[in-house]
């Protein structure tokens, strides 16, 4: 059984719906990210997992019991919030050992686990240290370590690198993966960041308006996105417009692509940036005309026109031709790397 499942969960503040028919199966020591623009009802749903919105509809099941009537304080879970939210007078130590006294853990045990939180995060020696004479980074690694001495159920982190400059934010993203995957915690992070949730994630679950648009590993959302919506929000993207033959092929300006579940008509489909590439002479593709190059050192990045909408390519610096403004090139893709975003009539 998953260790973590909520059971078409949804939540609405009067007329607002904030979170609708969300269900999502989590397992044990999966480091799972709901990702989505503001307000998209992800810091609700983070929220009803810890206790502290109540579930209007749905269920959420922990190790297969139900949360509804466990309070909050019961539910043995760490939480690492945006500000961190730290004791200021009180030590690193006193803040990271809280949580063990206030569960009525012995002196010696206390202080045994509060040092192995402290090695674990990288703050051995800053035991008497006040969080004021701490940077934003180490404060953040504080309150992690308090958050998972405790050895939690889960661990539920709400932005908790958005305070952080992006080089800090970096380190501290290759920081939390490690820690993660050494203590093993099943893991739920809420963040805006799309290059965060990818680099940290087992999955990720994409929000939009409260609902799921996809989930899936971060590699499988990012190139083969299910919806136009998570295709724009992961990255840069094409979608190209073309037509099925309502025989599995699409057509864009005379090139033919085979495309799982292409129906007739008008048919929309979504292709990476750098998945796009110049076709050699003679070989199949469909005409763009290159409208601006820009070199950006490893690669270029050009935009282009054609029949099947505005084009956005890389062309990796690797020494061949690259079509200056102006020039006419033929462009083509492999079947895989296509999503179907709009699949026309059936
Ligand atoms: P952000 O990244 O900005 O925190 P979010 O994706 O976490 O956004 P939520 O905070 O879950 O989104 O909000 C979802 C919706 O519910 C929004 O429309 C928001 O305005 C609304 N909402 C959230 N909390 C409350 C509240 N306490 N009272 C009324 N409406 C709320």
């Amino acid at each position: 059984m998953s260790h973590l499942v909520l059971e078409g969960l949804g939540k609405s503040y009067g007329s607002v719906t904030a979170v609708e028919g969300l269900d999502l199966a989590v397992e044990r020591g999966e480091f799972v990210s709901l990702l989505g623009p503001s307000g998209c009802g992800k810091t609700t749903t983070l929220q009803m997992i810890a206790g502290f919105a109540s579930v209007d509809r749905g269920r959420i099941l922990l190790d297969g019991g139900d949360l509804a009537a466990v309070a909050p304080n019961k539910r043995g879970l760490g939480i690492v919030f945006q500000s961190y939210a730290l004791f200021p007078h009180m030590t690193v130590a006193e803040n990271i050992a809280f949580g063990l006294e206030m569960r009525g853990i012995a002196k010696p045990e206390r202080e045994k686990r509060t040092l192995e939180a402290m090695a674990l995060v990288g703050l051995k020696g800053f035991a008497d240290r006040y969080p004021r004479r701490m940077s934003g980074g180490q404060q953040q690694r504080v309150a992690l370590a308090r958050a998972l001495v405790i050895q939690p159920a889960l661990l539920l982190l709400d932005e908790p690198l958005s305070n952080l400059d992006a080089k800090l934010r970096e380190e501290m993203q290759g920081e939390l993966r490690r820690i993660q995957r050494s203590v093993g915690t099943t893991t739920i992070l809420v963040t805006h960041d799309q290059h965060e949730a990818m680099a940290l994630s087992d999955r990720i679950v994409v929000m939009n308006q409260g609902r799921v648009e996809q989930i899936g590993a971060p590699d499988a959302v990012y190139g083969r996105p299910s919806t136009a919506f998570v295709a724009n929000f992961l990255g840069k993207t094409n979608v190209l417009k073309g037509r099925g033959d309502g025989a599995g092929r699409v057509v864009i300006d005379g090139f033919v692509v085979p495309v799982t579940g292409a129906g007739g008509g008008e048919v929309a489909l979504a292709v990476r940036p750098e998945r796009l590439s110049i076709a050699a002479p003679g070989a199949d593709g469909f005409p763009a005309k290159v409208t601006s190059r820009v070199f950006q050192g490893s690669h270029w990045l050009l935009n282009a026109e054609s029949a099947a909408g505005p084009l956005i390519l890389m062309r990796s610096n690797d020494g061949g031709a690259v079509p200056a403004e102006g020039e006419t090139a033929t462009i083509c893709f492999a079947p895989g790397d296509a999503a179907l975003i709009e699949s026309g009539a059936p």
